[in-house]
């Protein structure tokens, strides 16, 4: 690495103090992008990685609110503006006790180098809440929706910044949040993405993210020769995308044997079929329960918890070939990485936000297996967010075979830019390499064009 990166993420590191997810991410892409800044000194004299770095804007809110019983809360709210060189600042909402400002940093720095793989003209950014979202009634979660939006709504607009869903943001929560949006501005506009299909959702929103996940590992499989049907994978998460990672691989041949939660994890040896996960989802998405309860349906599964303190995570642990990392980040640390190749896993794709810790990714590359990280791997829920803004724009709806099919082209070509860049780069193979440079030449072309602002 050159000493120019090292200073850098000194730099970053004392300038960002207590921000160690940002630390991380900034460290993983700046690595990579020394083999760009090396050949390119213009980039290097434009400054142009250390204002990437710099979010554009950061939005800090209170959100009071007030619950059924009369009690007043006060949660924390946030929006980063990170970089908007090649379009709106776009990237989701994260409703999660865990959030601060340097997770939603970390994220809305990935978010820049995956919209920009998406060939979409879309900027990065992403926002927030501390809340916590389990067990609340639809009541409590309006009311904070609501709230949250108060504020808001003075800083995004269809031209500007457009918010989506992540985790405990789904379509319930983007349904409340639309509502403030519009009752506010009087206006019916495409603010928000992931909307619901009568009022200008796309089709294949919610299956977007899993579905292209799926897609980028059939690509990675193809580089040598081989499919998904027949393969055994473990699935982390039962959300949003780790439900329709599931659904793409049981229709692609593929045998799904783990789902979990924050509080432990279900292994079925058999394989869940479309019949468990409709039972998952219902359990999931509308009675809102615990993925615990799968066993109680299923006896022949069985569950066990997780401790989060733990050296490593028993899920990761199962022989299989494919992971699919879907539920948070550093959900796969070093020992973990290494558990996976000693039970047979070859090929990791990422639909969640870096899942892996840098000492896991160290793991995976000098075992040379196929491994997408997040930033090509999931984008494809921001993919089919852009295809729902231009649906917006035009006033227009596409089916839902042509939304699949687009999708299916944007993953194939995110696969493509990975591979083609890496090659150029003289590192063969290295997705992570592929996907960072890939992800970062554009940004900075534009910004190279727009002079310094
Ligand atoms: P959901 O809220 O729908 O589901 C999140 C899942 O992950 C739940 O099963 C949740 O369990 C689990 N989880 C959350 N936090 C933790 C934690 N700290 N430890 C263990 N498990 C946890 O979110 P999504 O499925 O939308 O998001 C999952 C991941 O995918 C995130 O990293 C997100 O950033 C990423 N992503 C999502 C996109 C989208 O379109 N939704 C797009 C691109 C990436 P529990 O219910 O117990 O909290």
């Amino acid at each position: 690495m050159s000493q120019y990166v090292d200073d850098l993420i000194a730099d970053v590191k004392a300038t960002n103090p207590s921000e160690p997810e940002f630390h991380q991410a900034v460290s993983e892409v700046a690595q990579s992008l020394s083999l760009v800044l090396d050949r390119h000194p213009e980039y290097r004299s434009a400054k142009i990685l250390e204002r990437i770095i710099e979010p554009e804007r950061i939005i800090s809110f209170r959100v009071p609110w007030v619950d059924e019983q009369g009690e007043i809360h006060i949660n924390r709210g946030y929006r980063i503006e990170m970089n908007s060189a090649i379009g709106p600042y776009k990237g989701g909402l994260r409703f999660h006790p865990s959030v601060n400002q340097g997770i939603l940093k970390f994220l809305a720095f990935e978010q820049v180098f995956k919209n920009s793989l998406t060939t979409l003209p879309m900027g990065g950014g992403k926002g927030g809440s501390d809340l916590d979202p389990k067990g609340k009634s639809d009541l409590k979660i309006m009311r904070f929706c609501q709230a949250f939006m108060s504020e808001l709504f003075r800083h995004i607009g269809p031209n500007t910044d457009v918010p989506a869903g992540d985790i405990g943001v789904g379509g319930r929560e983007i349904g409340y949040l639309f509502g403030q949006y519009k009752k506010l501005r009087n206006e019916f506009t495409g603010i928000l993405t992931g909307k619901g299909l009568n009022w200008g959702g796309s089709l294949i929103r919610p299956e977007a993210t899993g579905y292209g996940s799926v897609y980028f590992a059939a690509e990675m499989l193809q580089t040598r020769g081989e499919t998904l049907e027949g393969k055994t994978c473990l699935v982390s998460g039962s959300g949003n995308v780790a439900q329709y990672t599931t659904e793409k691989l049981i229709q692609l041949g593929a045998k799904v044997v783990t789902l979990s939660d924050s509080s432990g994890y279900i292994y079925d040896e058999a394989g869940i079929d479309t019949e468990k996960l409709e039972f998952v989802m219902n359990l999931k998405n509308v009675k809102r329960g615990r993925i615990k309860e799968y066993v109680e349906k299923y006896p022949d599964a069985v569950y066990t918890a997780i401790d989060p303190t733990a050296e490593f995570n028993p899920l990761w642990n199962h022989k299989a070939e494919c992971a699919f990392p879907s539920a948070t980040q550093n959900e796969i640390n070093v020992k973990d990485a290494q558990n996976l190749i000693n039970g047979g896993v070859y090929v990791v794709s990422e639909g969640a936000n870096m899942p892996t810790t840098m000492d896991g990714i160290d793991i995976f590359l000098e075992n040379k297996i196929l491994y997408g990280p997040g930033k090509a791997a999931n984008a494809g829920g921001v993919a089919v967010s852009g295809l729902e803004m231009s649906q917006n724009s035009m006033r227009y709806s596409w089916s839902r075979e042509e939304v699949d099919t687009k999708l299916h082209g944007i993953m194939k070509d995110i696969h493509k830019t990975c591979v083609d860049t890496a090659d150029r780069f003289g590192t063969p193979g290295n997705y992570v390499n592929g996907a960072n440079i890939g992800g970062f030449l554009k940004v900075a072309d534009a910004m190279m064009d727009q002079g310094v602002v």
